[in-house]
């Protein structure tokens, strides 16, 4: 079988699903690889490299999905692109199962089977198919550069000839993924990092990254998120207020802030709220990367910068993976591949889509006509 490569449509996007380098395993899984010429160019790849890992190149959007039974993309397809699937097509990409019915609805009518990237389940056998935590990974560390990047002074500090430079503080708002990586950038930058998360118990792996927990004046535990697989949940009012009162408490401090915050499902917390942006000093920087999901912070414009009449600066970009079309390419393209030795026990360049399987179960959409979405809660856990 053949699996293939187009060119991503949504502007800027500078990541593909496919790289020479994963292009190479899969045709050791038995497939042959096909790419729509200049698909890698703006991750880094020309066509002339895929084509030295043995990759087909073909002209155009309409001659990649022509030739290939299985495609593999980094977006959720366009309408242009859904007019491809068919009967016998396996679509690999993000896709947004839950608000996005015309796809769904396009891939049911064609009869195409769509496995679904961000679908894959949490668990501990998926994590290397798990490319929601591979961009995550990219965005938290990306935040801090670009937050760097916007503030006029150093992370570290340094005593000079010149003077006595103290380390920026850096407070880090939710220490999920994107928030650890987020954490480990800041620190090795040599910035004093805090970081806080409504999990208590991930405070002792924020603590042995080298940064400080920081934790509330509350009286009763802090919420306890193993309840809810490992996510938050919508905290009660106390706990937010006692939140937010730390967080004024210790705003004027706060040289950047990230903020990473998220509810499974729901729009964004508001946790970093006017008053906290007035307090802190001109030249500050905050990196909203909950600026999808509306933001943690108010004054966060989605995909835009901001500066607040007091001089802090607000990113609300939203396509950090993207700025890192190289890195971000390679380890999706490896989740892909992953994903593709699954689905081919055999090693023979033949899909077996065993819905027995729990993690291709649990990511596929669409299969032969029915919508499959949403999946059985998996069994392991
Ligand atoms: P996420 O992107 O859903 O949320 C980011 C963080 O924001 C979370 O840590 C969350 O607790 C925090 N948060 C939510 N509300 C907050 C608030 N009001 N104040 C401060 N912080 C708040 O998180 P994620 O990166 O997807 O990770 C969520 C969980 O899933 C973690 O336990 C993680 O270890 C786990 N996980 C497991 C796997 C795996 O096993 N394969 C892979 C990835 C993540």
């Amino acid at each position: 079988m053949k699996i293939g490569t187009p060119k991503e449509l949504f502007e800027g996007e500078a990541r593909v699903a496919m790289t020479p380098s994963s292009a190479q395993q899969l045709q050791k899984l038995g497939y042959d690889c096909v790419l729509e010429s200049g698909a890698g160019v703006l991750a880094g790849f020309s066509d002339a490299v895929y084509a030295e890992a043995g990759v087909e190149i073909v002209p155009n959007a309409a001659a990649l999905w022509e030739a290939a039974d299985i495609v593999a993309k980094v977006r959720q397809p366009e309408s242009d692109e859904l007019k491809y699937l068919a009967k016998g097509k396996t679509l690999i990409s993000f896709f947004n199962p839950a608000g996005n019915e015309e796809g769904m609805e396009a891939a049911k009518a064609a009869g195409s089977n769509v496995i679904a990237m961000e679908m894959v389940p949490r668990i501990s056998r998926a994590q290397k198919m798990d490319a929601l935590s591979s961009m995550a990974n990219i965005a938290g560390y990306r935040a801090v550069i670009e937050a760097g990047n916007n503030f006029g002074r150093f992370f570290t500090g340094q005593i000079t000839a010149a003077g006595k430079v103290p380390p920026a503080r850096v407070l880090i708002v939710g220490a999920g993924v994107a928030g650890l990586a987020a954490i480990g950038t800041s620190v090795a930058l040599g910035a004093v990092t805090y970081a806080f998360d409504v999990r208590p118990e991930v405070a002792e792996q924020v603590e042995s990254m080298g940064a400080e927990f920081v934790y509330l004046d509350f009286e009763e535990e802090q919420q306890d998120g193993s309840a809810t697989g490992g996510y938050a949940s919508v905290q009660s009012e106390e706990f937010r207020n006692a939140q937010l009162a730390k967080f004024r408490e210790i705003a004027g401090d706060m040289d950047i802030v990230i903020t990473t915050a998220l509810i499974p499902n729901r729009p964004a917390p508001k946790l970093w709220l006017e008053d906290m942006v007035k307090a802190m000093k001109p030249g500050s920087v905050i990196v909203d990367l909950a600026a999808e999901r509306g933001g943690n912070v108010e004054g966060t414009v989605k995909d835009e910068k901001v500066v607040t009449d007091n001089g802090v600066t607000i990113v609300g970009y939203t396509d950090f993976p993207s700025r890192m079309g190289a890195q971000a390419s390679e380890l999706y393209a490896t989740n892909i591949r992953h994903m593709m030795t699954d689905l081919t026990p055999e090693k023979d360049g033949q899909i077996n889509h065993n819905m027995e399987d729990d993690v291709i179960r649990g990511a596929t959409v669409t299969f032969e006509g029915e919508i499959t979405f949403p999946p059985p809660p998996p069994k392991i856990q």
